[in-house]
Formats: C-alpha cells, structure tokens, sequence
C-alpha cells in the first residue's frame, strides 16, 4: 500500500518544493490540511502529510485516487507511543479517547518529533518547508533541526485571530472578574464584544493550559502563516494580522473547493459515511429546490440528550424539510434513540437523520438545500460561504463564538441562536439547552425571514460568487498559492540537508 514506508519514494522525487504537513489529527484540522496539500500538488509540488494509523487509514483513499491521477502526494504513517502517555494503545483515534484525556494525547503527539525527523532525513527530497497545525507546538524543534522554515497551519479565519491576538496583546482581561462580562475587542475598527467565556484563548482552559504558552511562542516564531479564508470576505482582518504578527499570511481558500468529483467529496475526511453518497443525493433529488435545511454540529460535539429532544421537536415544528447529522449515536440511552425513531416516523419523506459520518460539502452543494444549521466550526462556515448558504450560528466552543460574530455580524448572513456560553469541549460540562420554539424560529428565520431573509441570502450569494473567484484565474488565493510555492522551491533538488 502506498505510505512512507519506502515503496513511493520515487514519487514527487523531481520537484523543486516539497511541503510537509503536520496536521493535527482532528477531522476539523485533518480534512483541510489534506485539501491544502492536493492544491500544492496539482501545481507540481511535492506535498506530504504526516498522519498516525487511524488517521491515515481515514485519508489513503483520498490520497490514493490523488495519486493515481498523478499528483506527487504522500502519506507519511507514523505509529504513536500511546502508553508512554497513559493512553490505550490504537488511542491514536480521538474519536475514541475520552474528553478527559485528551490533553495526555496531545503530549503523545510530541513524541512523533523524533520519529517525524527521521523519516524526512532519510526520505529525500529534503523538505523545503513544514506547514504544521498551529497546535503543534514541537514542530518549532523539528524544523530547527532540519533546518527549514515552517509555516503555521489554520483553519481558521483571520478576524478570529486578529481579534483574540488584540485581546491577549492589549491586556484586555485584566481586571475583568466576571467571565460572562462582554469586553470589548481592541485594536479594530468595528465594535465587536466577546466574553472571556467565550474567547478564552487558545487552550487557555483548566485542561490544556500547560500547553498555551508553548504554542503562542510557535506561532510568534513562525515564518509565515497558511489560511483557509480569503481575502476578499476579510481583507481588512488578513492585513491587520499579518501586520500584527509581522509575518506574511498566504490565505488559500475556501480549499473545499479543490475537488471537482463527487466521489472524493463523499470520501473527504471519512473512508465510510453512514449513508451512501448517492442515496442521500437520490433523497435530496425527490426535494423541491432550495426547501430543504442541514443541521450538523461537526466531527466532535457529542449534543446534550435533551438538547437533542428540543432540537428534533423544533425542526419538527419548522415544517421545513431537513437533513439532521447526529455524530455520535452510540451516545444517547434507549429513551432518546426511541425519540429519534419515532421523530423519523412522524417526518417521514420531509426529514432524514444521519447517525454518523454525513458527505457534507456534497450535501451543503445539493439544489435542495438552502440554509444550514451549524456550529460555527471553521471548515463549516467557510464550506457553508462556498455553498452560497445563510446559517442558524449555534456555537459551543473554541474559536466557534469568533466564527458566529463574523458570520452574524461582519458578513450579515447569519442569525443567531442566542447561546451565550459555551460547553466545554466535545461533551456539555455544563447544561446548556436551547428550547424547541427557538429552533423553530432560527429555522424559520433563515429559510423564510421576509426582507431580512433576502438580505442573507443575496448577502451569502454575493460571497459565494466571491469565494469563486478568488480560487479561479486571477483570484487572490490561486495567487497566493503559486506565491507560496514560489518562495518554497529550490534550485536544485536537494536529497540531505
Ligand atoms: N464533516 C463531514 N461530515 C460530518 C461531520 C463533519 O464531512 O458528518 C466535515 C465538515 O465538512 C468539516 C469538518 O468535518 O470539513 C468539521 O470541521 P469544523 O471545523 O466544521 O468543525 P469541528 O469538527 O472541528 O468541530
């Protein structure tokens, strides 16, 4: 099977850049930094991505049909030393260690720095550049000691950084005893209020603040910066963080749409989907135009039992047709999987749950559907301004608050659900529950929503259109693409340092 286990190194052995990607291995930093890596190859680039078992096995296919399409692409399988961190051995998939280990599987993850090295020394072509997750902060000695650059990985948008930057640089929580108190974002033009509940900083929280420190040093020394956005939705936020950090940041997206086949679209992120891509098309197909909403709240939100009951009843009571993703269905107990069931009875034909894995981007693409229910992770708000969609912003944690504010507030495409608070990380630590009539309404809200409903909607087409552009011909991230390869390449083909 092709790997980096040694059968392919000939491939990509004559390009003049090779970039290594270190993904962190959540789906929301692994699907993007993969889509990242086909667009360096369609341009002659060598690109590697560096993943543990679990998570290659979730991408080869991917790479597979990439590569027989004759891109230089490869995956790098690197094993994980889960017990010398506590964690069970195959812990590798975060979709089965438990919230509170999380942190011991990001030290795990440190300990692929030596492995990483290593292989990339005896791996030629010697790597011109590392673009590693922004989490990763032990890529700082990897790079170091290969002496190369390294560029950090987001994907996430430049208002969110900019604006979480203004607040750590500016001191703005100081003083600030109330974590619910709204403090206004320094250093930007327009007025925009968070909470320190909302906007702790990056793994600033009980669990993960050992590592904050180290990862706001990696992103200072980094020697630029990758972004999945574009310049033409937030040019004024792309300028002031790159000012800010005075470094260059290449914006390259929305990098969801580099594929051009539905059947890497259907394979992005997943090997398997809980529903075969063409039956889910074929069921959409039987919907009128433009009718249907998607709810989904990514690849790590476990919802709360009850939040789940409310949510059903209110799509219900929208009387619109959905599409309602539920991650993790082994979660919930006999008397919330028997609501579910009869729920699909009552909206046979006009609603359809998904209890696992969902082809998103094939779904937010379909005719059929024209408003989307999500959680305002990255890669889906930008997917979602790639699908010209108006959005119900739902948050729950880490940089979603920013993404809502930007959706609701910056780009007027969004309405919000109201929650103020997040829960913790992937499961409610704290009760949370959004009633079925404001669900309701939200749906309504976005899908019907008179002149206001317009407004979005013509609002989110024009992104759309601009969203386009800046991946075709003449665009801003296509150019911002050729530019990076440009600074990464070298002369001569280089084999060791
Ligand atoms: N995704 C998907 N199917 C699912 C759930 C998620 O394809 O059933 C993809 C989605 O299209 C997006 C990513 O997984 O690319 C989730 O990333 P996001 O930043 O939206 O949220 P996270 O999962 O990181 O919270």
């Amino acid at each position: 099977a092709p790997n980096g286990r040694g059968n392919d190194d000939d491939i990509g052995s004559a390009a003049k850049a090779h970039f290594v990607f270190v993904p962190l291995m959540y789906q929301g930093h692994v699907i993007p930094a993969v889509d990242t890596a086909l667009l360096l190859a369609t341009h002659g680039t060598l690109a590697s991505v560096v993943a543990t078992p679990s998570n290659a096995a979730r991408i080869r296919p991917t790479v597979d049909f990439a590569r027989q399409s004759g891109l230089p692409i490869r995956l790098v399988e690197l094993p994980l030393d889960c017990a010398a961190v506590g964690l069970p051995d195959g812990a590798d998939d975060v979709d089965k260690i438990p919230a509170e280990l999380h942190a011991n599987y990001f030290s795990a993850l440190e300990l692929l720095a030596a492995p990483l090295e290593r292989h990339l020394r005896s791996h030629p072509p010697y790597p011109t550049c590392i673009v590693s997750d922004f989490c990763h902060a032990w890529t700082v000695g990897v790079a170091a000691n290969l002496h190369v650059p390294r560029l950090g990985f987001f994907s996430m948008c430049a208002f969110c950084l900019l604006c979480q930057h203004n607040l750590e640089r500016f001191n703005a929580y100081d003083g600030v005893t109330d974590d619910n108190e709204p403090v206004v974002v320094p250093g930007v033009e327009r007025r925009i209020e968070v909470t320190r509940a909302q906007a702790p900083g990056f793994f600033r929280t009980p669990r993960f603040d050992h590592l904050a420190d180290g990862v706001e040093r990696a992103q200072a020394q980094a020697d630029g910066v990758v972004m999945n956005s574009f310049l033409e939705m937030e040019p004024e936020y792309v300028a002031g963080y790159a000012a800010a950090r005075k470094m260059k940041v290449w914006t390259i997206g929305p990098v969801s749409l580099y594929h051009r086949h539905a059947a890497t679209l259907a394979a992005r992120g997943n090997t398997t989907t809980a529903i075969a891509a063409d039956e889910c098309i074929r069921w959409l197909d039987g919907q009128e135009p433009s009718t249907v909403v998607y709810v989904s709240f990514g690849s790590i939100v476990h919802a709360d039992p009850k939040q789940v009951v409310e949510l059903g009843l209110g799509l219900e009571a929208s009387g619109h047709p959905f599409v309602w993703v539920l991650k993790y269905p082994g979660y919930y107990d006999d008397a919330v999987r028997e609501f579910l069931g009869a729920l699909e009875e009552h909206v046979a034909g006009r609603g359809m749950l998904i209890r696992g894995w969902a082809p998103q981007v094939l779904i937010l693409n379909h005719a059929a559907v024209s408003g989307f229910v999500t959680h305002c992770g990255w890669n889906s708000t930008l997917e979602a301004i790639a699908a010209g969609l108006p959005l119900v912003t739902w948050p729950h944690f880490s940089d979603q608050f920013w993404n809502e504010k930007l959706a609701v507030e910056v780009l007027g495409i969004g309405v919000s659900i109201g929650v103020k608070e997040p829960v913790v990380w992937q499961v409610a630590e704290k009760e949370i529950v959004v009633g079925r009539e404001v669900v309701e309404e939200a749906v309504r809200s976005i899908m019907e929503g008179g002149g206001e409903g317009e407004e979005r909607r013509r609002k989110a087409l024009a992104l759309l259109e601009k969203a386009r552009a800046a991946v075709q011909a003449g665009g801003s991230s296509l150019a911002n693409l050729l530019d990076l390869i440009k600074r990464f390449e070298v002369d001569t083909v280089r084999t060791t340092e």
